[in-house]
């Protein structure tokens, strides 16, 4: 089965972190972290239609600058998700240049501020002098932060002495359609199929008339069938793929739940490991995690496959004894 999404951390383990998750079969891609992209193809970097900050940490949101100057004359909105404090930090950022000559630029960027109760909502228009726009009202926050047809984005607040968020994207269910039963029905495939995912995934009743089409073989063109039935028939219905992303934290008892709760049964979690556990004591200072914490957390959440990144510098001659930490930590997969 090929995945939806394409995953790929940018900078190497020694880098600034950053994960980018092009959704294959879209011309589309999310960003979680917004460290260095110098590197990275402008061609994807245009793709990235939602972006998710941990925090604001320079090592994770420097390459905001980067990301407005490859998209500044295109026509589009992006949406940044990110901790208190990350309307204002975007504001800042927008503020630091002169926008005259831009009036007809149709850029805008949709910035989600997400505390534990609530998110706010500014609108930076491009065409506006980038000048801040607070949409209103607040909107109660549940856990969720994006709810799209192909896949769902999930956060939790982390101590990292400063809220840090860490992310689950979810893919929405996949609906695999039997073409050995569509051949037995007389039915072929077409545009009425996707309509016919798009019934199932808003939950339409069973009774619902589908206008299939059907093979040449019968006759006949078109033909009217009850949602339930043909569902039944021809649908097989599989979970999605999952990943989980989890980023500058406390190894401590709240985060810890936080993060098994959130990064349950992944299919890949990618977490740092930023110091060796002989390190463990820097660790707990600077708020981050050991790999061998990064290791027992992903075998706590279940995940099949651990990734680890944000190395500290220190260890550019060891990273090996990093991967082995995690792994024997962890007991299973670990890139
Ligand atoms: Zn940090
Ligand atoms: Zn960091």
């Amino acid at each position: 089965m090929t995945n939806l999404f394409q995953p790929r951390l940018l900078n190497g383990v020694f880098g600034d972190p950053g994960l980018f998750v092009r959704l294959r079969w879209e011309r589309r891609a999310l960003l979680l972290d917004l460290g260095d992209l110098t590197a990275q193809p402008p061609a994807d970097l245009l793709k990235v239609t939602d972006i998710f900050v941990s925090h604001t940490h320079v090592d994770h949101f420097i390459g905001f600058d980067h990301l407005l100057r490859i998209a500044l004359g295109r026509d589009r909105v992006i949406r940044l998700f990110g901790p208190p404090g990350i309307i204002a930090n975007v504001e800042g950022k927008l503020c630091g240049y002169t926008w005259n000559l831009v009036e007809g630029y149709t850029l805008a960027f949709e910035v989600h501020e997400v505390s534990e109760e609530k998110i706010a909502i500014a609108r930076f228009p491009c065409g506006a002098r980038f000048e801040r726009i607070d949409l209103s009202p607040l909107v109660p926050f549940s856990g969720v932060l994006a709810d799209d047809p192909l896949f769902l984005v999930k956060a939790v607040h982390l101590d990292h002495k400063i809220p840090c968020l860490a992310f689950a994207v979810t893919e929405a269910e996949r609906i695999n359609i039997d073409p050995e039963w569509l051949r037995r029905l007389g039915l072929s495939p077409g545009p009425w199929l996707a309509e016919f995912k798009r019934l199932i995934r808003a939950g339409a009743p069973d009774e619902t008339a589908v206008i299939a089409a059907c093979g040449s073989a019968t006759g006949e063109r078109f033909r009217e069938m009850p949602l339930g039935d043909l569902k039944e028939k021809i649908v097989t219905v599989t979970k999605g793929q999952k990943l989980a992303y989890v980023t500058d934290a406390l190894y401590s008892d709240e985060n810890r739940q936080k993060i098994r709760v959130l990064a349950r049964e992944a299919d890949i979690l990618f977490c740092e490991a930023t110091y060796l556990e002989r390190d463990r004591g820097r660790a707990t200072e600077r708020r981050h995690l050991t790999a061998r914490q990064a290791g027992l957390l992903a075998r706590e959440a279940k995940v099949k496959e651990l990734v680890v990144f944000h190395f500290s510098p220190r260890y550019q001659e060891c990273p090996d004894a990093l991967y082995r930490e995690a792994a024997e930590a962890f007991g299973g997969p670990v890139r």
